[in-house]
């Protein structure tokens, strides 16, 4: 059987995306490879968010020329935005590259590499299905599921955010039809999987192509200070009632989120769904960007700092204890001191528990190229810098708030030290400690336990397990346990790049 590698840079997105190439080889008689470096195939999933993750893309394929040199029958594959991005010129610059393939062309992957090893020559595929959008069906199997798992509910992007290359890389908005949103949940609560996230660029922009869900009604009467009345019915979108949907028809769920919601699509039924679902986590990661109105308007994010400070005070005054984190990019160009203090301001005041902080980095085909690159890389590093500062202090002051309560706590595995671990629902690291946690029939990966908080760290809490609320699934447990067989046996594959030229190293 020949022998893959996929490796993935970025985000949940090019995750997911490489769990998918995975099992599109696999059902293609290829076998993940034991170790990397004898893989027949490696894939190099990229990410083009920002320059660095394409510079270590080329690097990367460096490191692999080196190992194509003592094996020329290697073939090197590129996917995700870089290749969708660079296409043929990217087969130009780095000639070790046999296959460039796009996000949309994964399912045509068996067809390119069985062309390849007759004899085709280097291939780019990277065409968008803009007319006919599939999108590749997970298939969750006991041995490779997780307590989580992530489903796509949509594809692409509609905003135009001026500093964004998505929109490029990953085309127009497509979404996926609810029937098969839900089977494809109901299918991972099968593989024994507690929890689900959804996942699209702007999630709660949904639609259902389907038809099968009812659209935005007449909604209420404008709630919104900051927002005009019709552009709040504009906002509104199915993906409250596909929320519903899911819970109504996967009841076995024990818990939902979604990533990324738009500002925007925080509407009223989304706010009414939180207070009608317990099985939405009390935790929304909803990108802010920046709280300057004059910097929001330039990255044409389409909201005003009252507008996402009202929307999200509402959220949270709807669902009592709910924590919020946040994308920033700070040094957008022409960001002034003022600026970035009104940033910071806004973290502040809706107390953000946690941040992917982001510099500026300009990007190709976007509309802020035209704007330069003002703001000098130091005080990119400094204001970056301040803005993790506070959130930190932010975050140690809500974990400490903690300590004393109880919690329900998710269990996922065990931690490099050993202790079982696992997430409450606001996503919160939980390190499971006392004589319940320690047994040798402690509960294992999917279990619901009820524990008490006793310390809080810099970005974890440790409970003591007082309570078994739901045991894990067996299918799960089953899975787990022969998994670990299997790395006992040293057959667990290597899915890290291998290492090249290092001391050693073959
Ligand atoms: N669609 C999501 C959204 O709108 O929040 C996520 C998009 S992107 C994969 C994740 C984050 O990368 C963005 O929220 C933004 O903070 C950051 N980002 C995107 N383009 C960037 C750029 N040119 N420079 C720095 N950060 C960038
Ligand atoms: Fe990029 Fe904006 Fe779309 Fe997010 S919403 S993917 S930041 S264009």
């Amino acid at each position: 059987m020949p022998s893959y590698c996929v490796v993935t840079f970025g985000c949940q997105m090019n995750m997911h995306d490489s769990s998918r190439m995975e099992e599109v080889l696999e059902r293609a008689g290829y076998e993940a490879s034991v170790d990397a470096e004898q893989a027949d195939v490696i894939v190099l999933n990229t990410c083009s968010i920002r320059e660095k993750a394409e510079h270590k893309l080329r690097s990367e394929v460096g490191r692999l020329g080196l190992l194509k040199q003592r094996r020329p029958e290697l073939v090197i594959g590129v996917a995700g935005c870089v290749a969708q991005q660079e296409g043929e010129r990217l087969l130009k610059a780095l000639p070790q590259i046999d296959l460039i393939i796009g996000p949309d062309n994964i399912p045509e992957l068996p067809r390119l590499l069985s062309e390849l090893d007759r004899g085709g020559l280097p291939q780019v595929r990277t065409v968008f299905d803009v007319d006919e959008p599939s999108f590749l069906a997970a298939t969750p199997t006991p041995g490779r599921s997780s307590a989580t798992a992530f489903v796509t509910v949509m594809k692409g992007c509609n905003e135009r955010c001026s500093y964004c290359i998505v929109p490029t890389t990953r085309g127009p908005e497509r979404y996926r039809s609810s029937r098969e949103i839900i089977d494809e949940i109901a299918r991972f609560v099968d593989a024994g999987v507690r929890e689900i996230t959804l996942l699209g660029q702007t999630v709660n922009s949904y639609r259902d192509p389907s038809g099968a869900l009812p659209p935005p009604g007449p909604g209420d009467e404008n709630r919104w200070r900051h927002t005009r009345g019709a552009l709040a019915q504009e906002d509104e979108t199915e993906f409250p009632a596909l929320l519903l949907a899911i819970a109504h028809e996967v009841p076995e769920l024990l818990r939902l989120r979604y990533t990324s919601p738009h500002p925007r699509h925080l509407t009223s039924s989304l706010i009414r769904a939180h207070q009608q679902l317990p099985v939405l986590c009390r935790h929304v990661h909803m990108p802010v960007q920046s709280g300057s109105d004059a910097q929001l308007k330039r990255m044409i994010r389409r909201y005003s700092s009252a507008e996402y400070v009202e929307r999200t005070d509402a959220l949270k005054e709807a669902v009592p204890g709910l924590t919020l984190s946040s994308d920033v990019i700070v040094g957008f160009p022409g960001e002034s001191d003022a600026d970035f203090e009104a940033t910071l301001a806004l973290v502040e005041r809706v107390g953000f528990v946690s941040i992917f902080g982001f510099t500026y980095s300009q990007r190709p085909f976007t509309p802020a190229l035209k704007l330069g690159d003002d703001v000098s890389h130091e005080e990119k590093s400094r204001r970056l810098a301040r803005l993790f500062a506070l959130v930190d202090a932010q975050k140690e002051k809500h974990l400490a708030s903690l300590v004393g309560g109880e919690e329900l706590v998710l269990i996922e595995g065990h931690s490099r030290h050993g202790n079982l671990t696992g997430r409450t629902e606001r996503n919160e690291i939980v390190h499971l400690l006392g004589e319940a946690a320690e047994r040798a029939d402690a509960p294992g990966a999917g279990a619901l336990v009820r524990a008490r908080v006793g310390e809080a760290f810099k970005n974890s809490l440790s409970a003591e397990l007082t309570a078994l609320v739901a045991p894990a699934p067996r299918v799960l447990t089953e899975a787990l346990r022969r998994s670990s067989e299997l790395a006992q046996a040293g057959a667990t594959p290597r899915r890290g790049l291998p290492m090249i030229g290092a001391t050693g190293s073959p």
